[in-house]
């Protein structure tokens, strides 16, 4: 891997994650966002990221002087793209966007760029062909606060070539994540192909009044000893996400099983303001 300059675009809530967390491990980083408001928006969260690594990493001031000397910001993107070895798109999740995206950037990019896109629920192979470049492009996602929850699913398209697969999964570690290499496409990746129906599965166990939500989670970790169970994950996730993800499903399958479970969601805990524990309480109190 001779990944030297990196570029992401998009400078939200992950964007500006993943371009100080590279900045942060030695990469010059290029952050390109659409226009001058969105930059500054992009350098506030910079500011509060700051305050977290010295907070949860214990980072000098030192290490975060020499990162932010490493970041540059740019509304151009040709000029962001100009000596990109990789770029990483983080822009928002909507087919559209992405792929105007893509076509503008297949356009100006060095033929030497590799692209990854960090979408969580969309496939590469969607954006294959707007990159222009489909074997240089794949999907690398990062978790939220990726300093501390530092997983990276590394996932190739049917046209991904092997050495960028590889050179990826290597910078992934370079910036100090745990790469995890995933051969084929799948929808949700791994983390949430196993844990959004092990959570369904959970709630449907008490919107049916099989058990409670205690009990069911001391069966979970009892049983498997792990240190949580459905319900403090969902209190952790957030019961809004939650609600999204399974209204969704009602919608597009008509499924009662889902129905009820939106509705549950919403009387109890989304209309009571009960959202996990950003909001203090959700199953748990915080
Ligand atoms: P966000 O809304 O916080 O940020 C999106 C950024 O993209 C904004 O700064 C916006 O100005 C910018 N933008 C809009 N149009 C653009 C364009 N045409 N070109 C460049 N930038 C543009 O969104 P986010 O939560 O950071 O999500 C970004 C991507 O990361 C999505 O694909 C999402 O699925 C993925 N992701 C998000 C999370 C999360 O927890 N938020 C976790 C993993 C992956």
């Amino acid at each position: 891997m001779n990944f030297k300059n990196i570029t992401v675009a998009g400078g939200g809530v992950l964007g500006s994650q993943i371009a100080f967390q590279t900045a942060y491990k030695g990469f010059k980083v290029s952050l390109y966002d659409i226009n001058d408001e969105a930059i500054e928006k992009a350098k506030e969260r910079m500011e509060y990221l700051q305050s977290r690594y010295i907070k949860d990493l214990g980072a000098s001031e030192e290490d975060l002087n020499q990162a932010l000397s490493r970041l540059s910001f740019h509304s151009d993107l040709a000029e962001a793209v100009k000596d990109a070895d990789f770029l990483i798109e983080a822009v928002p999740e909507v087919v559209q966007i992405k792929t105007d995206f893509y076509q503008q950037l297949a356009a100006v990019a060095p033929e030497k760029t590799v692209f990854a896109t960090n979408s969580s629920t969309l496939l590469p192979s969607q954006f294959a062909e707007a990159t222009g470049r489909p074997e240089k492009f794949l999907a690398l996602h990062f978790a939220n606060e990726i300093w501390k929850n530092n997983t990276a699913e590394v996932m190739k398209h049917p046209g991904t070539n092997k050495k960028v697969f590889d050179d990826v999964i290597d910078f992934a570690k370079a910036i100090g994540m745990v790469a995890l290499p995933l051969h084929k496409e799948q929808p949700g990746y791994i983390l949430n192909s196993l844990l959004v129906p092990f959570l369904d599965a959970a709630e449907k166990l008490v919107v049916k009044d099989v058990a409670d939500v205690e009990t069911i989670d001391k069966t979970w970790m009892i049983g498997t000893g792990a240190p949580l169970g459905p319900f403090a994950i969902l209190d952790v996730v957030g019961i809004r996400t939650a609600y999204n993800i399974v209204e969704a499903k009602a919608k597009a399958t008509n499924n009662e099983e889902y129905k009820n479970i939106a509705e549950f969601l919403k009387m109890n805990y989304i209309d009571k303001n009960k959202l996990g524990i950003e909001s203090g309480e959700g199953f748990y109190k915080y």
